[in-house]
């Protein structure tokens, strides 16, 4: 009955204990062929023990996955034919050149795009000869990145990839897995880098002590979320509290007001600001990173009051 294509992963109801303590607590996490998933979440939520799981390097407890058709635990050597993998903390064989690592990665893979490859070396700035012992945390990364940027997969399984990254470098990555993503390419991308998962990702999961807790693309997650007013009032009203339309209003000292108020709510509010002589008006939608913080307090709980999912 179901004409929707295979996914390139999906994983069902995933349970992963260590110990007594389950790190992945049924989650379900679906990524379809050519997009670019941004996998969101504070230190400890299990992004990692996911894709640990994806990749066949753990084995669940409970639930189903499935990766590019197969089963990642069982076709460990087919699979990785069809995929790169880049961890946040790359170790490399020490007596290898950066060059030597990224074409044996790639004659591990499906083979590599040699030309794809000097180019990357070219725009990550990477000294290919030095030894991998030699090199920084940041090269090290790059040095995986480009493996697997240049690798001949379907599939990229990113994990935090640009830790150690300065600012140009992580701009150069962006383009890159941009250039990758219009090729065609599926690609996982773990970060905590909002700014990144922003520019490339067309759908996005928000993962909280091993569930999801949110999944779609921004502008579905956007469309559940208040956006921001600020406006300067002339002539202020005395008590905030009249504006009933607006939520958390503040006021400064130069008659500058800023609030949220409910995504279909803006017309209204705007005609509870309209008598108060409003000029300077700015609206803006949430931020990706907004999204992500109302999931969490400082100790990455889930906020008091506030149900999974849509905020009110
Ligand atoms: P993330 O990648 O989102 O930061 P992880 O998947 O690495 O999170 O970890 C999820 C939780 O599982 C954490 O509480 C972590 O301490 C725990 N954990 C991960 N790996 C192990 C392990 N091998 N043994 C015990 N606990 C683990
Ligand atoms: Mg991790």
């Amino acid at each position: 009955m179901s004409t929707t294509p295979e996914p390139a992963l999906r994983t069902q109801g995933l349970v992963k204990k260590f110990g007594s303590f389950k790190a992945l607590d049924g989650l379900d996490l679906e990524v379809a062929r050519g997009e670019v998933h941004g996998f969101l979440g504070p230190n400890g939520a299990g992004k990692s023990t996911t894709i640990r799981v994806l990749l066949g390097l753990l084995r669940a407890n409970g639930g189903s996955v499935e990766l590019l058709g197969g089963d990642p635990w069982r076709e460990v050597v087919e699979l990785h034919r069809r995929l790169a993998y880049v961890p946040g903390d790359v170790v490399l064989w020490p007596g290898l050149s950066g060059g030597e690592a990224i074409d044996l990665l790639g004659n591990l893979r499906g083979g590599l795009d040699k030309r794809r490859r000097d180019e990357l070396i070219e725009r990550f700035e990477l000294d290919p000869k030095k030894r991998g012992r030699q090199y920084s945390k940041g090269n090290r990364q790059k040095v995986a990145i480009i493996a697997a940027l240049a690798a001949d997969v379907e599939l990229l399984i990113l994990d935090e990839p640009t830790s150690g990254l300065d600012p140009l470098m992580e701009a150069v990555f962006q383009d890159e897995v941009g250039k990758e993503k219009e090729a065609g390419k599926t690609i996982l991308l773990s970060s905590h880098i909002m700014s990144e998962v922003e520019a490339l990702a067309d759908r996005v999961s928000i993962i909280r002590q091993g569930r999801i807790v949110q999944t779609g693309t921004l502008e579905e997650l956007r469309g559940q979320s208040r956006v921001t007013i600020t406006a300067t009032l002339a002539d202020p009203p005395a008590d905030l509290d009249a504006l009933s339309v607006l939520h958390d209003a503040v006021l400064d000292e130069h008659h500058r007001l800023t609030a949220t108020v409910e995504p279909d709510r803006v017309n209204a509010a705007m005609a509870e600001l309209v008598p108060h002589r409003m000029s300077h008006l700015t609206v803006s939608p949430a931020s990706l990173e907004d999204l992500f913080l109302r999931h969490y307090d400082t100790d990455g709980r889930a906020p008091a009051g506030e149900v999974e999912g849509v905020a009110r």
